[in-house]
Order: C-alpha cells, then sequence, then structure tokens
C-alpha cells in the first residue's frame, strides 16, 4: 500500500462538489485515509507552488488557490500516485479523458478541482506538509 497527497480545490469546494469528487475517488479504490478542509494562506500556497514561482500563472495560481477553502487529503491504495493522476486526468480539462475528475468537473486548465502530488518522494513532503501522523488513520 502507498498514499498520495490530494487537494480538492476552491472551484470545486465553492461548487458544492467535494462528496461527488470523493466518490470518483473512492470508486476507483483509494481510501480517504484523512482530510479535513482548510482555508490557505497566502504564505502556504506560495510555499506548496514554490516549484512554479518563475511560471506566467504563478499569481493567479496564488490568488486562486486562496480564495475559498480547499479540502487536504491523504489517499491509500496500490500505487496510490498513479492511481490518483489517472483519476484526476490531465491538468487541462480539454485534454482529460472521460470519466476523470477533470473531465468531469473542472472549468478550466487553472480551475481545474484537484490536485495530485507527481511523485512517491512529493507525496511524503505534501503530507507531512499538511498532517501529523496521528491524523492519518488507515
Ligand atoms: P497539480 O500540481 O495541481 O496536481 P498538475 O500537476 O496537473 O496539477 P502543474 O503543472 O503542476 O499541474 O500545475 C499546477 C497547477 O497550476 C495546475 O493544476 C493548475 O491549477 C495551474 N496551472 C498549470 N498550468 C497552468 C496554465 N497554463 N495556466 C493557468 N494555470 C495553470
Ligand atoms: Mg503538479
Amino acid at each position: 500500500m502507498s498514499k498520495t497527497f490530494s487537494i480538492i480545490k476552491p472551484d470545486a469546494t465553492k461548487r458544492n462538489i467535494t462528496g461527488s469528487i470523493n466518490k470518483l475517488i473512492e470508486d476507483a479504490g483509494l481510501r480517504i485515509v484523512a482530510q479535513k478542509r482548510i482555508k490557505m494562506s497566502k504564505d502556504l500556497a506560495e510555499n506548496f507552488y514554490g516549484v512554479h514561482k518563475e511560471k506566467p500563472f504563478f499569481n493567479d495560481l496564488v490568488d486562486y488557490m486562496t480564495s475559498e477553502p480547499v479540502v487536504v487529503q491523504v489517499l491509500e491504495c496500490e500505487n496510490a500516485v498513479q492511481v490518483y493522476r489517472k483519476v484526476m486526468g490531465a491538468t487541462d480539462p480539454k485534454n482529460a479523458d472521460k470519466g476523470t475528475i477533470r473531465k468531469e468537473y473542472a472549468l478550466n486548465i487553472q480551475e481545474n478541482s484537484v490536485h495530485g502530488s507527481d511523485s512517491e518522494d512529493n507525496a511524503k513532503i505534501e503530507i507531512d506538509f499538511f498532517f501529523k501522523d496521528n491524523e492519518i488513520v488507515g
């Protein structure tokens, strides 16, 4: 079993579709072993998306991620990182496969409803950033 880190983003919490997204997550065999609703501060969002600091979309991305609450989650299954990337679909919903979260729910390339870690190493870093060990119940 392995874990990945997920964020249900502001466009989704705002539209009250966190349950619909969790259904796609659970239907794919991922278990939600930790979950909480938080409001990201500017500092936290800038830190979290630090790898994109030089990108033209960085400031918009930080404004968006701090615009409404988000739901942060730890998901568990075999190959959790890859499984969840597949369930999310491509970054731009125009390119996302049918049945994926982003195809079904994302509004555009920025407001794309979910984040998922892109590697096992980053999953560990991101989980440690948001959760204490005793908050994760497998
Ligand atoms: P995430 O890291 O959120 O799981 P991802 O790995 O599919 O998504 P990244 O390339 O890491 O995509 O980009 C991080 C986030 O920045 C995207 O999910 C999206 O919200 C936003 N983003 C990425 N590319 C663009 C773009 N060209 N224009 C606007 N926003 C973008
Ligand atoms: Mg990414």
